[in-house]
Order: C-alpha cells, then sequence, then structure tokens
C-alpha cells in the first residue's frame, strides 16, 4: 500500500478502537469486507473497503474479504470474480484471507442446535402473512407464536427434518426466542433460518434450509476472530441481536460500529437500481463509464488512487449526508494533473490551410509531455505540415468582444508552432463554414514571438495529413437532479434519468503519437479534459473516453 494512505487517520472509529487496545478488550485490529455478491462494487463500497482496510493498516491489522453469500437466489459466480478485481485494483489485498458466509452453514447449523438446546431458539409453523401479524409495529408489542413453547426434543426434531428436506418453502422457520415486546422490532423472536429449495452457487444442493443475514454474519464475524465489524447505520437497530447471538452461544465477541452510507449528488447508489439500469439498456453494462460501479469508473479513467483519496477526504461521520459529486470530480483532476500526458487533440475540426507554407513540407516540433516540468519531461515529435485542423470552436467570422481566438485579420499562437493570421473564409452552400485560410511567420517557429509583439490566444492543432481519426465518447451525469431521491409523485428514479449523459464525437483528429496509447492510460487533451482510450478502441478504430472536464467547479464554488 502507498505511503499517502498509511497516513494516521482519528475518526470516531478509531477512537473505539484506542479505548479496546487501552482497556484490553482487543489486543489487535482484525476488520472485513463483507459484499453480497448480488452486484457490481460501486463508489459507496469503495468508502468502506477503504475504511476496512486502511483503518486495519494503520494498526498493523489485517482484513478479510469475505462473501456474504446466504441468500442462494440472487448471487452469481460473475459477481465474485468481479468483486474480487475490483477489490485487488483500489489497492488492497486480502492475501489468503478469502471467506465466504457459506463456509458457515454447517457450523450455524450446530449453532442452532445449540440455541434450541439452550432453549433460545424454536421452529415455527406461522406462515409470512402471520409472522408479519404477530409482529406488531413499533407502538404496539407483538404476539407470541404459539409455537413457542414447544419442547427441545420437539424443536430438534422439526428442526433436522426441515433440514432433511421433509417441509416446504416457508411452511416453518426456526427462531431465536427473545421478547415479542422489545421496542426494537429486531428482537421480536426474529427468524433465523427458512425453508428455500434452492441451489447455492457454492453448496449446490446440500442445504434447503438457510440462515438469516443477522444471524450469519455476527457467527461468520466471530468465525474469524474480526475485532471490529464496520457496517453501514441501518444496522444500528440490528446491533442488540448481534450481540445476543454471540452472547448466547459464548463465542468469540466481535464489536460492530456503525457509519453512515456514501451517498453522492447526481448518482444513484443502489445495486438493485444499477441493476435495473443494465437489464433495461439505459447502459451498455455494469461497467459502462457512466456507472459509479469501481468498473464503470475504471473504464471512465479514474485511477485507483483518486478514489482512495477521495475516501479519506470525506471522512466517516456518524450523521448520513449527501456528498457533491463535484468534490469526487475534484480529486480526480488534482490527481490525474499530475500523471497525465498533455497531447493535442482536436474534438471539433475545422480545416486551416497555410497558404505561404509549402506544398510538400513537414517539419517536427520535439514537445514535452509535462510542459510544466519540461526539464524532466519526456517528448515526442509533432509534425506540421500546410493543413491542420484547429477547433471549430476556436474560429468566430464575427468575433464577440474578448474572443481572442482565430478571426479574420486576427493572428493568434498555434501552440508550439507558429503564429497565423486568417485571411480568407470559405463557406459552403448553406453559409457554413468549412475551411480556413492563414498564412504564418516563419519568424515564429516554436511559437515564440519573433519581435516582441504579442498575441492573445493559444489554440491547440493537429496536422491533418498526420492526424489520426477517433471517435470520442463524452459523459455527463446519469441523472437530471443533484438529489437521487427528488423523485416526481407516483413515479421512479428513472423517471430523472439525463437522456443526454453520452455524446459520441466521431470526427475527431488527434496527434499521431496517440497511435501507441494503451487502453485506460490517461492523458490531457490539451483545453479538451482527460481522456483514456476505450476497451472498444483498436488501430484504425480508435476511441477515447473523455474522463472529467478541465473546469474544476468544485475549486471554484470553494472560492
Ligand atoms: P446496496 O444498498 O448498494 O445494495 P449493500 O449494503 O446491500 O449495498 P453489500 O454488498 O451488502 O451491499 O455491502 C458490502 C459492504 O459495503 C457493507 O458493509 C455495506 O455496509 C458497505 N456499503 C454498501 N453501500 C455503501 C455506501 N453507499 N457507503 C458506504 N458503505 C457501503
Ligand atoms: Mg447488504
Amino acid at each position: 500500500m502507498s505511503d499517502e494512505t498509511s497516513a494516521t487517520l482519528s475518526n470516531f472509529i478509531t477512537d473505539i478502537i484506542d479505548e479496546h487496545l487501552e482497556n484490553g478488550r482487543f489486543d489487535h485490529v482484525h476488520t472485513r469486507f463483507p459484499p453480497e455478491p448480488n452486484g457490481y462494487l460501486h463508489i459507496g463500497h469503495a468508502k468502506s473497503i477503504c475504511l476496512n482496510f486502511g483503518t486495519a493498516q494503520q494498526y498493523g491489522g489485517l482484513t478479510n474479504l469475505r462473501f456474504d453469500d446466504t441468500n442462494p437466489t440472487k448471487e452469481e459466480v460473475e459477481y465474485v470474480e468481479s468483486i474480487k478485481a475490483d477489490v485487488k485494483w483500489l489497492g488492497f489485498d486480502w492475501d489468503d484471507r478469502l471467506y465466504f458466509a457459506s463456509d458457515y452453514f454447517g457450523v450455524l447449523y450446530e449453532y442452532a442446535i445449540q440455541l434450541i438446546k439452550q432453549g433460545n431458539a424454536f421452529v415455527c409453523d406461522l406462515s409470512a402473512e402471520e409472522l408479519r401479524q404477530y409482529r406488531g409495529t413499533l407502538t404496539e408489542p407483538g404476539k407470541n407464536s404459539p409455537y413457542r413453547d414447544r419442547s427441545v426434543e420437539e424443536n430438534l426434531d422439526l428442526f433436522k427434518r426441515m433440514k432433511a428436506g421433509e417441509f416446504a418453502d416457508g411452511s416453518r422457520t426456526l427462531r431465536a426466542k427473545i421478547d415479542m415486546s422489545s421496542p426494537n422490532l429486531n428482537m421480536r423472536d426474529p427468524v433465523m433460518y427458512r425453508i428455500l429449495h434452492e441451489e447455492h452457487h457454492r453448496t449446490g444442493d446440500e442445504w434447503c434450509i438457510y440462515p438469516m443475514y443477522d444471524y450469519a454474519h455476527c457467527v461468520s464475524d466471530s468465525q474469524e476472530h474480526i475485532t471490529h465489524s464496520i457496517c453501514t447505520l441501518e444496522f444500528e437497530d440490528h446491533r442488540p441481536l448481534y450481540d445476543w447471538y454471540l452472547d448466547q452461544l459464548g463465542i468469540f465477541h466481535s464489536q460492530q460500529i456503525e457509519f453512515a452510507r456514501l451517498n453522492l449528488t447526481y448518482t444513484v447508489m443502489s445495486k438493485r437500481k444499477l441493476l435495473q439500469l443494465v437489464k433495461e439498456g439505459t447502459v451498455s453494462g455494469w461497467d459502462d463509464p457512466r456507472m459509479p460501479t469501481l468498473s464503470g469508473m475504471r473504464r471512465r479513467g479514474y485511477t485507483p488512487e483518486a478514489i482512495r483519496t477521495f475516501a479519506e477526504t470525506i471522512g466517516v461521520s456518524k450523521a448520513n449526508s449527501v456528498v457533491d459529486v463535484e468534490l469526487l470530480e475534484h480529486v480526480l483532476r488534482d490527481d490525474l494533473n499530475n500523471r497525465a500526458r498533455r497531447v493535442m487533440a482536436v474534438v471539433e475540426p475545422l480545416k486551416v490551410i497555410i497558404d505561404n507554407y509549402p506544398e510538400n513540407g513537414e517539419e517536427f516540433f520535439d514537445v514535452a509531455y509535462f510542459p510544466y516540468d519540461r526539464e524532466n519531461s519526456p517528448t515526442r515529435p509533432v509534425p506540421f505540415s500546410k493543413e491542420i485542423y484547429i477547433e471549430r470552436s476556436d474560429f468566430m467570422e464575427e468575433p464577440v468582444k474578448k474572443f481572442y481566438r482565430l478571426a479574420p485579420g486576427q493572428e493568434v499562437r498555434l501552440m508550439n508552432a507558429y503564429y497565423i493570421t486568417c485571411t480568407g473564409v470559405v463557406k459552403d452552400a448553406d453559409g457554413e463554414v468549412v475551411e480556413l485560410h492563414c498564412t504564418y511567420d516563419p519568424e515564429s517557429k516554436g511559437g515564440m514571438s519573433p519581435d516582441g509583439r504579442k498575441v492573445r490566444g493559444t489554440m491547440h492543432w493537429v496536422s491533418a495529413r498526420h492526424a489520426l481519426d477517433a471517435e470520442l465518447r463524452l459523459y455527463d451525469y446519469l441523472l437530471t437532479k443533484a438529489d437521487p431521491y427528488d423523485i416526481p409523485e407516483g413515479g421512479d428514479f428513472t423517471d430523472n434519468i439525463n437522456p443526454d449523459s453520452l455524446q459520441v464525437l466521431t470526427g475527431a483528429k488527434l496527434e499521431p503519437s496517440l497511435k501507441d496509447a494503451k487502453v485506460l492510460e490517461p492523458f490531457q487533451f490539451m483545453r479538451q479534459g482527460f481522456f483514456c482510450a476505450d476497451y472498444d478502441s483498436k488501430e484504425g478504430a480508435l476511441v477515447f473516453n473523455r474522463t472529467i472536464s478541465l473546469v474544476d467547479t468544485w475549486a471554484k464554488m470553494q472560492k
């Protein structure tokens, strides 16, 4: 792990850990990241990964990767593999500590038997609907199940027969015997096991009873001797149950600690909704560059360093809040600024013919990839010739005030090349500008002023003869509203989908050095944004994604 993220952080979680180390409850730190393999990881999970691995690292401790695969109907092997790849990509390693909750099905079963024998659990024949009715509400206590006082022998017999497959799905459950009048609904004799005749992606048809999350999670933590079980706020009300199971069983007692989940403006973050976007074809897949998934962000051009820095910047808190997505983008720009080579690419080209340049002339300028550090920067040869492309938006036939770029009679600097002056405008039948004529000053080689005269505009350009054609994919937010929960009455989140979140530009012209760009390698297309080659990019059919524009709205807001 790199040094910059192992800096010592202090927050309410480290305060709790410090206390435990001081009072002797634990003498080390061992955390886990427990994804359910029912979707791809998103930026919210990244926060949890950074928190779990980062906190353990800070104390010289360890972190396990554990798949919470207790729900056989929704889980797939594809997800397991993508999650492993994403955690590694983020820069974290579980070494040989890869676990599955399903590894503990046997143990969980034995512990359930123990709880039955202790009089802490019973087999209940109420249907799902009856369970709901008996449960009570926040203001009314629940009612005891008529099956609550079954004998230990009967419970043992029925539970074994549940496991043996004698009963239909939903006909019986195993429940903890706690307190139907508890003000905490989670403590009202919660279900521990349900009957489900379903294949499991790892255990096949070995089991037809499956443990519920609350029971499986605390026992899994205990099995792995997790000291601090960090989870999101919605589990706060489940902590008494977490503690109850471990206390009744008398086994290693992990400490659950809750923190506020990450929410981002303009971003949907629930796996269910992300799956819906994939299934309905709103996006091209889990790794569509507009998705807040780690695989989508990776394809977009995010670096793991930027995501880790973001996680560190936002910190952890006990109160739910929404983080401005522009902060994430600010951190990304900051990171790319230090690693992206500066190159020239014309996004929407307009041809310029330099009339006084030799007909078949060609020259190469040696240009630094990192102009802010010319001394140490590698360089590449950039060709110049009689016909070049400039950005269409860099020309105005009738320039508005303070437009210092190209206009009839106006002189500008072509970055690293020459001064040129616009002498003619060619239009098509519709009056659309199709070509410009210019003259250049041979004395201004390298873009240097020949005589001290100044030009106010400096523009990027690409030699027409040497240019590479490319498709550019420009992205905007998937949602039109900053608040992802601001949903019209009777509608759902898809009503806020931005129809213009993807813009494909097919005619871009790139400088020839980009022929060797590696997929996902970051570049700054000068004045245009940060870009990287997409997985779809091939020689002769280059495709680049715009990772992010250059305008830092976050930095502006802070001023
Ligand atoms: P989702 O609501 O997106 O389906 P989940 O909580 O069901 O997410 P899990 O696979 O169970 O997804 O999550 C694995 C871990 O990541 C959990 O510890 C969970 O608390 C954490 N996590 C999930 N979403 C976020 C988030 N937005 N911010 C921080 N942590 C999160
Ligand atoms: Mg979950």
